[in-house]
């Protein structure tokens, strides 16, 4: 038990101590300055060729959602999810030596150039997060956590991070397993985030974007707008897509029957969800 207290504490100095030399440093090193830098720039590529002319510049939630964009980068993982992940992992691995069980990387993939790990470790992420995705949709509790992303009524940039902080949970542990068992020596992850954080600002961003020939790759504006819309033609959603929009290709779950720009957002019974962030926050729990 002190042990795992311990593990707690450590993680929440590290992540304390990470946050400021973070903060402090400046450049593309900085997660902090890097997320500041893209949402500005994106917001002003909104401004300059907004989609959807009549949107304003501070669309309906823009607050709520710059707040979500704080809370989800930096506050949760601050106040929980530092201490409690690394305690998850101890737990894990724990329970496992007793079973006389290590978690061993069983595929090598080290000998490969970085370029080609960087690939592989997004296509593999990826994936498991197409199917997390699905899952919340599925499952009628953890639709009840996805809703908050869904509540969106006029798109914008910000609204990639309005999500509840425990699909963080959610993702990383169904994540954990399969990324342990694949052996990574990479450097630059760093240019992966950058990749992945701009890909998810712009599927939410007020742009008419859909990257010619590699919009059958990359997930895009015009895609994500119909996983947002009200009408959906399948009970359980389409275009899952989280970077890439290839696995709903692959999978048959892509669907762009026309232009979305002015499709009307949310789900059945949005109406009655709340607005304010502690009350989002608290749904799922009460509903439950
Ligand atoms: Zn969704
Ligand atoms: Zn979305």
């Amino acid at each position: 038990m002190e042990d795992y207290l311990n593990t707690a504490l450590n993680a929440y100095r590290g992540f304390w101590q990470y946050l400021v030399y973070d903060i402090s440093h400046q450049g593309l090193q900085s997660a902090f300055w890097r997320l500041m830098v893209l949402s500005v720039g994106v917001w002003l590529l909104e401004i300059a060729f907004p989609w959807r002319k009549a949107q304003g510049m501070f669309r309906k939630d823009f607050w709520l959602d710059a707040f979500y964009v704080i809370f989800n980068s930096f506050l949760f993982p601050l106040m929980l999810f530092a201490a409690l992940s690394s305690v998850a992992e101890a737990v894990l691995r724990g329970n496992l030596a007793v079973l006389g069980i290590t978690i061993q990387p069983l595929v090598m993939v080290v000998d490969w150039p970085n370029w080609l790990q960087l690939v592989a470790l997004l296509v593999l992420t990826d994936f498991i997060q197409w199917n997390v995705h699905r899952l919340l949709h599925r499952v009628p509790w953890l639709w009840q956590f996805h809703k908050i992303h869904h509540s969106v009524k006029a798109m914008g940039f910000a609204a990639h991070l309005r999500f509840h902080p425990m699909e963080l949970v959610f993702y990383s542990s169904l994540q954990y397993l399969p990324l342990a068992l694949i052996s990574f020596k990479v450097s630059d992850v760093f240019l992966l985030q950058i990749f992945t954080l701009t890909i998810g600002h712009l599927n939410h961003a007020n742009l008419s974007l859909q990257y010619g020939p590699l919009k059958y790759v990359l997930n895009n504006p015009a895609m994500h707008i119909w996983h947002h819309a009200h009408q959906q033609p399948q009970r359980y959603g389409v275009n899952f897509g989280i970077t890439l929009s290839l696995w709903d290709y692959l999978f048959g779950t892509a669907y762009i029957p026309q232009n979305g720009r002015d499709e009307p957002l949310g789900f059945s019974g949005d109406e009655n969800f709340p607005t304010g962030f502690w009350q989002q926050l608290l749904y799922p729990f009460r509903k439950a």
